[in-house]
C-alpha cells in the first residue's frame, strides 16, 4: 500500500537535530506539535551517516559549508518524528521557524530555542514532494503506524477530515 500524503493523512518529517537532543530539547519539541494537535504516526533514535546526508541535503551539498553542516549531524543521534494532519507540512514548517534562528519569529521553534543558522534544532520537510521523498527516506512503511486519534474530534470539523 502507497503512504497516503492526502488531506489529514498528508505527512511531514521532522528531525530534532543533534543540537536539540544534546539540549534536552526532544520532549518540549514533541510537546509543540502534541498540544497543536498533530499526529505522531512514527518516531525514533538514529545516527546519520555521511552517505544519507549527502542525499537529504543534495540541495546544499555543494555550499562551503556543508562539511561543517555534515559534521554536526554526525555528532551524536537525531530523533526522526513522522508527522500527519491536514497541511501538516505547511503547519510544522511555521512552528519550525526560518533557517536562521536567531532571526526567527518569537513562538516558533527556532525562534524560541535557538541562535545559529546552522544549529537550529529541527528539520522539517519544506514541500509535499520533499514530504514524499523524505518520509521513506527515514522509515520504512511498516514503522509507520495509522491509528485512530479521539482528539481529533476535537481538532477538525467533520468535512476538513475528508
Ligand atoms: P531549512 O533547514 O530551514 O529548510 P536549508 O534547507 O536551506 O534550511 O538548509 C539545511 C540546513 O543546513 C539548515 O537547517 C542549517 O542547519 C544548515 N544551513 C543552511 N544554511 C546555512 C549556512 N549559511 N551556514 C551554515 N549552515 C547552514
Amino acid at each position: 500500500m502507497a503512504m497516503d500524503f492526502k488531506g489529514v493523512s498528508e505527512k511531514t518529517l521532522v528531525l530534532i537535530k543533534p543540537d536539540g537532543v544534546q539540549r534536552g530539547l526532544i520532549g518540549e519539541v514533541l510537546m509543540r506539535f502534541e498540544r497543536k494537535g498533530l499526529k505522531v504516526v512514527a518516531m525514533k533514535m538514529i545516527s546519520l551517516d555521511e552517505a544519507v546526508l549527502r542525499e537529504h541535503y543534495a540541495h546544499i551539498a555543494d555550499k562551503p559549508f556543508f562539511p561543517g553542516v555534515s559534521s554536526f549531524m554526525q555528532s551524536s543521534p537525531v530523533v526522526a518524528i513522522c508527522l500527519e494532519g491536514l497541511e501538516v507540512v505547511q503547519a510544522v514548517r511555521i512552528l519550525c521557524g526560518i533557517t536562521k534562528a536567531r532571526a526567527a519569529d518569537a513562538g516558533s521553534i527556532r525562534g524560541d530555542f535557538a541562535m545559529s543558522v546552522a544549529c537550529n534544532v529541527i528539520h522539517a520537510s519544506d514541500s509535499v514532494e520533499t514530504a514524499m521523498k523524505e518520509v521513506p527516506r527515514f522509515f520504512k512503511q511498516d514503522e509507520i503506524y495509522e491509528y485512530g486519534k479521539s482528539e481529533y474530534e476535537h481538532v477538525y470539523m467533520e468535512d476538513e477530515k475528508n
